[in-house]
């Protein structure tokens, strides 16, 4: 273990020029050679819970801890990988009895318990495709996904049964059954409780035949930009997972992993479960809610080597004022992975004096089903890039033509948009019902991403900001993640967003809304140093002009500033679809 240690040396942020790296560490790479990893079924198909447990169930992990889940309450429940295959062979069996069949959508509702993960490898044994909702939705975003994703079936708890589902069964006359995972008795005969099917089901299960383009999830985006998609994914993408879990999570099978997002988001299923159990690693669950100390604990009790967390997360422990080393035994923790938005450099910074180690930041999208660029292990961190292609990606800094060709920019430091060349086994197959948004999505042999980024000489990728934010400004386009970054150098400052506002003289002027560090007092005193602090490091022309100080900014609720929202409340306008919207 201890050789393997990714742990660089803080002072060491050079990069070697070598686009190679990971080829020198781990071997040539090929989609070929990722596909020989797989058993496939005894039928010839490809199913994805056969891959992330039956596999495992039958060879010699089949006693290894798959999941350790911890309650809200301080529960604990464990399940080794053989009892992960007899759960959701249960599972799969009660889907199959009540008639569900390939194809067919159930969907999830409920907090992080261990149901959840058992249904989700239920589900896509049964051929059935999983669609996954986060919990604290309210009853509207919930009906909405659910009228619009076609669905049959639901997993949820009795409590959020009552709460969001009860009231609109109406409107949901499609849906045939909802299992209740708390339930000892049914509601009606519609309303099943689950443990009293369980009781009864078999736990011998043949998984239903599934081909790699079968459809495994449907996953809605986090409609940070507008309201959120459904997107289309399939048994194969789990190629992806795999090898990511190689070259960004760095999995072995003595690893303890933690990824902390829930799998109402995709983060939270290709990488909270399939990515991990695809290489046979324990994988902890918590199903409470960000608690700064609790999470430190986690670390420390479970001796989680490898974690994969949000920006939103590292910028809250930024905040407290607690050193983590001084108090907790992390001894354990080897790598820090980041996703979901930029990862400002002060976070990285943050994570080497603090934990020992630079967090890893990584990009990927709902659409492209698995992370796609990435700081990964065998190159050098650089705080603030979002790092290089995987293997077997190709992403590119592309100009859209208005003959709607493509022009590829190579020239370093170049803005443009980010684009990756389609073919990558986990790229999505579709937005559901919206055939033209999806068409739209590609030009001229290219996936355009919508986010704005450039490329260093050495091929590192540098986020500039979702294309729909970018602020125009004297005639300069500004990206708000650098103005974001800038401030958040200042020590009294917690987290940024930034915008652009329409200005008569020069289209807009930068406005960056901030909230400060526990402790900290706004004033207009404050407000002037930031400006100035502002100006000082990025020159006046991109500076924010105004500034002003709000406790805590507009976030979705898997944890990104809506800066979109931020615009809204600025100009008065209608805010859009808020469904996602953390209340
Ligand atoms: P919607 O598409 O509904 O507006 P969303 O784009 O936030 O929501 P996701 O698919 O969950 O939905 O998020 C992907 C987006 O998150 C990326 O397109 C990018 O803008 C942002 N993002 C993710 N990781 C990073 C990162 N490491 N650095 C910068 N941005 C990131
Ligand atoms: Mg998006």
């Amino acid at each position: 273990m201890e050789e393997r240690r990714i742990r660089k040396n803080p002072a060491e942020f050079s990069v070697q020029p070598n686009m190679t790296d990971y080829e020198v560490t781990y071997g040539s790479f090929s989609w070929e050679s990722v596909a020989e990893k797989f058993e496939g079924l005894p039928s010839g198909g490809l199913n994805i819970a056969h891959e992330a447990i039956d596999r495992h169930a039958n060879g010699p992990l089949a006693d290894k801890l798959a999941l350790i889940w911890l309650g809200e309450k301080g529960e604990k429940r464990t399940f080794t990988f053989k009892e992960m295959k007899q759960e959701s062979a249960k599972f799969a069996n009660v889907l199959k009895t009540l008639g569900f069949e390939k194809g067919e959508r159930v969907y999830t509702l409920s907090t992080r318990l261990p149901e959840l993960y058992i249904g989700a490898m239920g589900i896509l044994k049964n051929g059935s495709v999983m669609c996954p909702l986060f919990s604290q939705f309210g009853p509207e975003p919930i009906l909405q996904r659910m009228q619009r994703g076609d669905a049959r079936g639901l997993l949820t708890t009795q409590r959020l049964y009552e709460k969001k589902i009860a009231p609109q069964m109406e409107a949901l006359p499609d849906l045939r059954y909802v299992l209740l995972i708390d339930a000892q008795e049914d509601v009606n005969e519609k309303v099943l409780s689950l443990p009293r099917l369980m009781e009864k089901a078999s736990d011998q299960f043949e998984i239903v035949h599934t081909d790699p383009e079968d459809m495994s999830l449907l996953h809605f985006t986090s409609g940070t930009t507008g309201m959120p998609k459904g997107v289309i994914h399939v048994h194969k993408a789990m190629y992806t997972h795999w090898s990511t879990g190689v070259y960004v999570l760095d999995l072995h099978p003595e690893d303890i992993y933690w990824c902390t997002a829930d799998p109402g988001w995709v983060t939270g299923t290709s990488y909270g479960i399939i990515a991990p159990w695809l290489h046979g690693v324990t994988n902890v669950v918590d199903e409470a809610e960000f608690d700064a100390e609790r999470w430190y604990g986690i670390l420390e009790e479970y001796r989680v080597s490898v974690w994969y967390t949000a920006p939103t997360a590292i910028r809250r422990l930024m905040r407290l004022d607690i050193d983590p080393l001084e108090r907790y035994d992390l001894s354990h923790l080897r790598l820090v992975q980041s996703v979901g938005e930029p990862l400002n450099p002060e976070a990285v910074i943050w994570g080497v004096e603090k934990l020992k180690m630079p967090i890893h930041d990584n990009w990927w999208q709902t659409e492209t089903g698995g992370i796609m660029i990435a700081n990964y292990l065998c190159q050098d961190v650089k705080p603030g890039s979002m790092g290089r292609p995987l293997p077997g990606i190709t992403a590119a800094i592309v100009r859209q033509n208005e003959d709607g060709t493509v022009t590829e920019i190579t020239e370093p430091g170049k803005d443009g948009d980010l684009a990756l060349k389609p073919g990558w086994p986990s790229m999505f197959r579709g937005y559901l019902h919206n055939e033209e948004k999806y068409r739209k999505s590609f030009a001229d042999g290219w996936y355009i991403s919508g986010d704005l980024a450039y490329k260093d000489e050495e091929g590192y990728f540098w986020f500039v900001g979702r294309a729909d934010d970018i602020i125009k400004t004297s005639g300069h386009m500004v990206g708000p993640f650098e103005v974001e970054s800038a401030l958040m150098e200042h020590p009294a400052v917690a987290e940024v967003g930034v915008i652009g506002k329409p200005d008569p003289l020069i289209g807009q002027i930068v406005k960056a809304f901030v909230s400060l560090k526990s402790g900290v007092e706004p004033s207009d005193k404050l407000k002037r140093e930031l400006i100035g602090f502002g100006r000082k490091k990025l020159g006046a022309a991109v500076a924010p002009k105004e500034i002003e100080f709000q406790e805590n900014l507009p976030k979705t609720r898997s944890g990104k500033i809506m800066r979109r929202l931020l615009k809204a409340r600025e100009l008065g306008l209608p805010e859009g679809d808020t469904s996602t919207l953390e209340k």
